[in-house]
């Protein structure tokens, strides 16, 4: 690795944000924060500002700018602010900026696209947590990665799990070459999130509360929501084809319950490689941060005889038919991810209020995908253009008349 890297974290008061700082926090020699930045939270934001004295922050707006300067001044004992820049603009100049030498995009959902569209131009090292990202411009996102030669590292369990197992294909994932004449098939693991055992009737009567807790990971809300309805799996499957240059009919998803397994790789001999660990967004981040070296991430050793048994079961696309949707959105192309994802951020987001009930999230994103096919042909070849059908299923998402 680097002898010493500035780090920049977008989406610093969320699960991956903190768990980033946690992993800095052990390696003051090799890893320090340059900026910091929130969208709620901020007094959080101010902490950790002044807790690993970064030099700068992003808030959303003039209210929140005031908000961390009061805040600032209740506890800092007069040390200097930290530059405050404000807006959305201001997170897309931040990525851009030569202030930093690796970035984690932990902001969730289409809102870290710009920016992160920005780090792809800078040719730096991004560290990838957003997975909405590759799935609504992922073409457009890797193109701009390759061409400035910028490193992308994936932090999602499963993909940094099987980037771990391809040491050997590291230089064909870098061209988006194949990996097909050696590779079989890329097995994601699912937990198969808290509703795994729910009946359809049972399904209809969920709140948001139950929906947010997961039984094996300790996550965001929308991430949240999106395990237990399998559409994370769903994007997932989007961002290993974009990762990893391999075609849907090779990446295989399978419920693993205990989620120790993070995620496989079947070669053509029949070997599979897996990655095994705790249930900690600590490994995958310490791996990215240090690599190609190792560092210590902090999580406890696993205690194989512990856990005693792991075990495996198909997944049951009925009950749970965003996998389908995004299987088949993929089969479609590049726009048709785009609309799922845009209409699955508006029907999470309509059920975290309150508004419709937890089967018609599916619904919503269903029915999204038809309006889009009923559209003349929308193609997408630069960021203005994932933003325009982004906003166009949005309002198509916001207004479909369900509860
Ligand atoms: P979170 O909700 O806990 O945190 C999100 C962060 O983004 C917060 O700092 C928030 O202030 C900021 N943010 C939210 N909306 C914003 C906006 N409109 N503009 C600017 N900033 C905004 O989310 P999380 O669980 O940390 O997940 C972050 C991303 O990482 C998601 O895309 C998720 O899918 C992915 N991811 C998370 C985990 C996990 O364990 N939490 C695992 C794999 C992948
Ligand atoms: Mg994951």
């Amino acid at each position: 690795m680097k002898d010493y890297q500035r780090i920049l974290i977008l989406g610093s008061t969320g699960s991956i944000g903190e768990n980033t700082l946690n992993v800095i926090s052990r390696h003051p020699d090799k890893l320090s924060v340059s900026g910091l930045s929130a969208n709620t939270r901020i007094n959080r934001l101010a902490e950790q500002a002044a807790l690993y004295k970064a030099n700068f922050v992003i808030v959303p707006d003039q209210h929140a700018r005031e908000n961390f300067i009061n805040f600032w001044n209740k506890f800092s004992d007069n040390h200097p602010l930290p530059e405050i820049y404000v807006g959305k603009q201001a997170l897309v100049e931040c990525a851009t900026g030569s202030s930093y030498d690796t970035v984690m995009i932990a902001i969730v959902g289409i809102a870290g696209l710009p920016a992160a569209m920005a780090a792809a131009q800078s040719s730096k090292r991004i560290l990838l947590a957003n997975k909405e990202i590759l799935v609504s411009a992922g073409k457009v996102f890797l193109k701009s990665i390759d061409e400035n030669n910028s490193e992308l590292l994936p932090i999602d369990s499963e993909h940094n799990a099987i980037f771990q197992c391809l040491q050997r294909e590291r230089k064909l994932i870098q061209k988006r070459e194949k990996l097909n004449s050696y590779v079989n098939r890329l097995l994601l693991t699912a937990s198969g999130g808290p509703f795994r055992k729910f009946s359809i009737q049972e399904l209809e009567l969920i709140k948001p509360e139950q929906a947010c807790l997961h039984p094996n990971w300790n996550m965001g809300k929308k991430i949240s929501i999106d395990s237990s309805t399998m559409m994370n799996k769903g994007l997932e499957v989007i961002e290993a084809h974009w990762l990893f240059s391999m075609p849907v009919n090779k990446i295989h998803v399978v419920i693993h319950p205990q989620s120790i397994i993070h995620s496989m790789v079947e070669y053509i001999d029949g070997s599979i490689i897996a990655q095994l660990g705790q249930p900690d967004m600590r490994i995958p981040i310490a791996y990215s941060l240090g690599f190609p070296d190792r560092l210590n991430s902090g999580v406890n050793f696993l205690d194989l005889v512990d856990i005693g048994r792991l075990d495996f079961k198909k997944i049951d696309l009925e009950r749970f038919p965003c996998l389908s949707l995004s299987i088949d959105a993929l089969n479609t192309g590049q726009e048709a991810c785009t609309v799922l994802n845009a209409a699955n951020e508006v029907a999470v987001d309509r059920f975290l209020k309150g508004k419709i009930r937890y089967t018609s999230i599916p619904h919503i994103i269903e029915s999204s995908l038809n309006w889009f096919s009923r559209q003349f042909a929308i193609k997408i070849s630069n960021l203005e253009d994932v933003m325009d059908l982004d906003k166009n299923t949005r309002e198509f998402a916001n207004n479909f008349n369900v509860i």
